[in-house]
């Protein structure tokens, strides 16, 4: 009997589920991967740095998976909206959501409302072409930019703030913000951590690239750093990004004035207001202690200069309603990806932000797997589903302007005819360019 599946949401999760379903079921699937925006690909196009090119060539086995006779990108409809998650229930055996964590993590401080403050999504959005945030705006004009969080998100951030005009060659930084990157007069960058070096979550490759910016030097303080014998106890990735941090330590003052731009890493400082009348002016952070791996308040606080301030502290994925939500850690509420027999959840859906790109194959096999269990136990009723076909019909009642994948390659055609020279493409930043672009 043919299983019907939907996944909502085109990312990197979405397309290995897509591609596990194919592998487990070969002829005997049908799936539909659903996506808010006309193009696929999720975090790959929108969260990805446009500087790190080779990672986003891993949507080629995406588009592997995409072109095969039974998975299709049913793209510019909206679960929840265009359609409900009953409606796909009673259509397909499976439901999986692959909706990532699209919404910031509030800092929880106060003046986090002032202006020229942004969450990362926001802000990583703005300078990816993301459709909700091209329209950011971020005032560069000033000189110093606090960027919060010691991630991989937070390194992204503070990078691209760094970079200008020719850096970005190659890359497919979208023209709103190559032009006002490039006119920015960003010369101090603070990244603020609230622990110490040991605790950082930025990995080696990702750290090891500051030290190779045209325009900016790194800077760490070296009374930061603990004794040297002690990296010796860290996981080795850990260790590799802490003899990185040393390097950094280590630059001599006469190297730093080669280069306008400073990335100043400033460390056992935790975030407990935003300061400025307006727009931001400054972020007062309290002097912390590590202790068992905690960060503790000493009561000693300062103000770190900032003209704009991006928090990169994690996200959240958004509730959809009538599916059970786990509030505290912001995802869905699942057990090994299951919600409910015939409802799923995977990527950052089911973990919460976490992991590489790679992290979210053995989710969609997992998935895959409870979806067979559940199929087999009779978890989910054997009744025959209606599948795509139920869903063309409901879409054409309703007048759903859907976008194909062959609509999203006139989009990609169109995209990479609009490239600077060098580039791979001129991503459109607007829905309704998409679309005209895919007609
Ligand atoms: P992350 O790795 O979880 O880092 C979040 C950072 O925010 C941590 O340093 C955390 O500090 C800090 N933080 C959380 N709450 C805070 C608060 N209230 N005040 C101050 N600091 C706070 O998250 P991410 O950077 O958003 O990255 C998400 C995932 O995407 C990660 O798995 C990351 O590796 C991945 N990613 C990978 C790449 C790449 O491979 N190139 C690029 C981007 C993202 P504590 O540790 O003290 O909580």
């Amino acid at each position: 009997m043919t299983r019907h599946v939907a996944i909502v949401g085109s990312g990197p999760a979405g397309y290995y589920t897509a591609e596990a379903a194919q592998k487990k079921w070969g002829d005997d699937v049908r799936v539909d991967v659903f996506d808010t925006l006309p193009v696929p690909y999720g975090l790959i196009r929108t969260g990805v740095a446009p500087d790190h090119q080779s990672i986003k060539g891993v949507s080629r086995r995406y588009e592997g998976t995409a072109l095969s006779d039974n998975v299709r990108f049913v793209g510019n409809v909206t679960v929840g909206k265009d359609i409900t998650v009953g409606e796909l229930e009673a259509l397909y055996d499976a439901v999986v959501f692959a909706t990532g964590a699209p919404h910031d993590r509030p800092l929880g401080v106060p003046g986090e409302d002032l202006g020229n403050v942004f969450g990362s999504a926001a802000f990583v959005g703005w300078y990816n072409g993301h459709p909700q945030f091209a329209g950011l705006a971020p005032d560069l004009s000033g000189r110093s930019a606090v960027v919060i969080g010691m991630g991989n998100v937070a390194l992204d951030v503070a990078r691209i703030l760094s970079k200008k005009g020719r850096e970005f060659d190659g890359s497919d930084i979208v023209g709103h913000a190559l032009n006002a990157l490039s006119a920015s007069n960003i010369r101090q960058i603070t990244i603020v951590g609230r622990r110490g070096p040991h605790q950082i979550m930025m990995t080696p490759k990702e750290l090891g690239e500051l030290m190779h910016l045209d325009q900016a030097t790194p800077r760490v303080d070296p009374a930061d750093l603990p004794e040297e014998a002690d990296d010796a106890f860290l996981e080795p990735g850990l260790r590799k990004s802490v003899t990185h941090l040393r390097s950094f330590a280590a630059i001599p003052e006469s190297e730093r004035a080669d280069k306008p731009i400073e990335i100043d890493f400033d460390m056992f400082a935790s975030p407990v207001r935003l300061t400025g009348s307006g727009k931001v002016e400054g972020v007062e952070v309290e002097r912390t202690v590590v202790e068992a791996g905690k960060a503790i308040g000493t009561g000693e606080t300062y103000t770190i200069p900032a003209d704009m301030v991006v928090s990169c502290i994690g996200y959240r994925s958004s509730p959809i309603p009538g599916v059970p939500f786990d509030e505290r850690a912001g995802r869905f509420a699942n057990d090994q990806g299951r919600i409910l027999p015939g409802l799923y959840a995977v990527g950052w859906a089911r973990r919460g932000p976490t992991g590489t790109i790679g992290t979210n194959r053995p989710d969609g096999y997992g998935v895959v797997e409870r979806i067979e269990e559940d199929l087999a136990s009779g978890a989910i009723s054997g009744a025959a589903r209606e599948g795509r076909a139920g869903f063309d019909r409901l879409a054409a009642e309703r007048g759903i302007d859907v976008v194909t994948f062959r609509d999203w390659k006139k989009i990609e055609e169109a995209e990479a005819k609009a490239a600077r020279e060098g580039a791979p493409r001129e991503k459109f930043v607007d829905i309704e360019s998409m679309i005209r672009a895919s007609r």
